[in-house]
């Protein structure tokens, strides 16, 4: 009797893969497992791997030698949060899947972003850290319905095994888009602008805070959220993202 249920499951299971086989998650060509990528599609994303700044997670010359290194960015850049990793380079397939979960079209890349998205943390991750996304101005939340970088903090989350806040930041006011400011120009647009929802302080006193966003590009909005954290107590925060925007990519 004990077994039935799981063979049933099993039997569900395979009929379930005849109807729908493994796809890749990029193209769709059948591959042998779920939420994977084809081989070729996988040779055109560029997961980081080896040496990478400690701060932000941009790949850097050399070995890892098992000693903090950090880029030219980070080394002159005040970064309120003390570790960063991120899975991907933004560029090729990697951009393609960025844009396709922040547009909404594919929101079923959440799930595998959120292996990778733990796969690149493994480093900085403690226990007992609280998750918690970057989040959108609510007019923006409203316009899409869904913000990319809650549905990556919450796969992140379960993939970790550790405590999700998806609300415990919010857009204090509306900022206009980064596109088009140089690099000041981007922290100043962002200085100040987001700021920890005031029914959750209690929940950012003294915990070690991991922010996850979808891309960084110079870091000011994590910048403003790292700050928003440690304004309300939070004993020290490390940032995730899927990709970053390397200065050759
Ligand atoms: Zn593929
Ligand atoms: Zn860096």
């Amino acid at each position: 009797m004990i077994g039935e249920p799981r063979l049933l499951r099993t039997g569900i299971q395979e009929v379930l893969r005849l109807l729908f086989p493994p796809q890749c998650i990029s193209c769709g060509e059948p591959t042998v497992s779920d939420f994977g990528l084809c081989g070729a599609c996988w040779r055109q994303t560029p997961f980081v791997t080896g040496l990478v700044c400690d701060r932000c997670g941009t790949p850097l010359p050399g070995e890892d030698e098992g000693r903090a290194e950090f880029c030219d960015d980070c080394l002159t850049i005040a970064r309120p949060w003390e570790r960063g990793r991120s899975a991907l380079l933004y560029r090729d397939n990697a951009r393609k899947m960025v844009l396709a979960l922040k547009h909404g079209d594919r929101l079923d890349l959440a799930r595998p972003a959120g292996e990778w998205l733990f796969r690149a943390a493994g480093p900085i991750l403690a226990e007992g850290m609280l998750v918690a996304p970057v989040p959108l101005h609510w007019t923006r939340l409203f316009r899409r319905r869904f913000n990319q970088s809650a549905l990556l903090s919450r796969a992140l989350a379960r993939a970790a095994g550790l405590d999700h806040c998806p609300d415990l930041l919010v857009r204090a006011r509306r900022t206009g888009s980064q596109e088009g400011r140089d690099r000041d120009g981007r922290f100043a647009n962002l200085a100040g602008a987001i700021r920890v929802h005031p029914h959750r302080t209690d929940r950012t006193v003294g915990r070690a805070v991991l922010l996850v966003d979808d891309v960084m590009t110079s870091g000011a909005t994590l910048a403003a959220a790292a700050d928003a954290c440690l304004g309300a107590g939070a004993a020290s925060v490390s940032v995730v993202t899927l990709a970053r925007v390397a200065k050759d990519a």
